[in-house]
């Protein structure tokens, strides 16, 4: 499907110029439009991919350039007001070409954090197009300030759109890595993960075997009914046969009757990668049980996929889920691998946001703590013990 994308703050930058990069890689065609928006200049210059002219640049009056340093109130004060500029970008997209907007952020920080929620209310008023969030949760590790941000920017993003995928860098984090190199790593999984769900809306019929193909109204009806969602992917490489892709397709659609060990070879091929999809780590960790709705996206060479293995992997997920709204197709590819991407929509049973919202509230608490302490402290430590001394005025 074709994605307008709005990168919020830093981390939102930093995904969707990620995802223009994939884009060029893969010839994949889910970006029709990519803007960034932040108020931190040097955040802006940073970036690689996304046109110069997309990139707006908010509230110079109020911190001129400099960001609003994990301030989310601040950051959500300032995208009220210069709304406009916000808007003025996105008038440059041809809208009618897209089929949803997407916007981006990194929920920890300020201008992302306090952002987003205001411009998915502000993009709901004024286009009939879905509007979804890719929302990224902070480390536990990265302190209070941020888990706070991170709890009070969920509970108001998920309202404003219709739908928000989740991310959590805690579950990604990999040790002995610096911060950046971390990240690179973390934003290519991000990239692969929702390009392969994206990609797979963008396959024109006709190109290979359509109907079992997934069209983008699969993925908006997935998405369609809001609440959380997380995605799970699982890969494995395989050979590339030179040709004659489309006849073993075929054969091994209907059950195989030559070659009945490679259709049984591929059915299994499919259902164990949907298994390691869902079971494994994803990008919102949570219980699969109970989620509303799922869609099973196949990648791969086609004579490498079949339908039998999406059908019986599409069932393993109803079993699963609970769910009757499971749909399923696949994405012809001309990579040398078959990958399984799951998205869950409408997850409720996820413990990772109760501790970000418990640990959320300690800091609240905390800092509320300090701020009325902070005068009586200020004044102790100021004013001499017996009062002696005069103020000069
Ligand atoms: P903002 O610029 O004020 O919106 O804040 P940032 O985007 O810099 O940071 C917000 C949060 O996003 C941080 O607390 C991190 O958890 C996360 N973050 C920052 N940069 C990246 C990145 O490149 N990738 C990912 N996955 N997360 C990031």
């Amino acid at each position: 499907m074709k994605l307008a994308m709005i990168g919020f703050g830093q981390a939102g930058g930093k995904i969707v110029d990620k995802f223009l990069e994939y884009d060029r890689e893969t010839g994949s065609g889910i970006v029709r439009s990519a803007v960034a928006v932040n108020t931190a200049k040097a955040d802006l210059l940073g970036l690689e991919h996304i046109p110069e002219e997309n990139r707006v640049l908010i509230g110079q009056a109020r911190v001129k350039g400099h960001g609003v340093g994990a301030d989310n109130e601040l950051g959500a004060e300032i995208a009220e007001e210069d709304i406009d500029e916000v808007q003025g970008a996105i008038d440059n997209i041809p809208v009618h070409e897209v089929d949803a907007f997407l916007i981006v952020a990194g929920l920890g920080g300020g201008t992302g954090s306090g952002g987003s929620p205001v411009v998915a209310k502000h993009l709901k008023r004024i286009y009939t197009e879905p509007v979804y969030g890719l929302g990224v949760l902070p480390g536990s590790d990265e302190g209070g300030i941020y888990t706070l941000n991170a709890a009070r920017s969920f509970q108001t993003f998920v309202r404003e759109v219709d739908n928000l995928m989740v991310f959590d860098n805690d579950a990604w984090r990999q040790t002995g890595e610096s911060v950046e190199g971390g990240y690179d790593h973390i934003n290519e999984e991000i990239v692969r993960r929702f390009g392969v769900l994206f990609g797979a809306g963008e396959v024109e019929a006709g190109d290979n075997v359509a109907e079992s193909v997934v069209d983008s109204s699969e993925i908006i009806n997935t998405l369609d009914g809001g609440g959380v969602s997380t995605v799970g992917y699982a890969s494995e490489d395989v050979e590339v046969s030179s040709g004659g892709g489309l006849l073993s397709r075929f054969k091994g659609g209907d059950g195989g009757t030559d070659d009945g060990m490679d259709t049984a070879n591929t059915t299994n091929r499919i259902t164990s990668l949907v298994r390691k999809a869902a079971l494994g780590r994803l990008t919102l960790p949570c219980e699969i049980e109970g989620a509303e709705r799922a869609l099973l996206v196949m990648a791969g060479p086609p004579e490498h996929l079949n339908r039998k293995g999406i059908e019986r992997g599409r069932k393993w997920l109803e079993e699963q889920t609970g769910s009757m709204e499971v749909r399923g197709g696949d994405y012809p590819t001309n990579a040398p691998k078959v990958a399984a991407s799951i998205l869950l929509a409408g997850v409720h049973n996820v413990p990772r946001i109760k501790e970000l919202q418990q640990v959320a509230i300690e800091a609240q608490d905390n800092i509320d703590d300090i701020r009325s302490q902070s005068e009586d402290n200020l004044e102790d430590l100021v004013e001499d013990d017996e009062d002696e001394l005069d103020p000069l005025f």
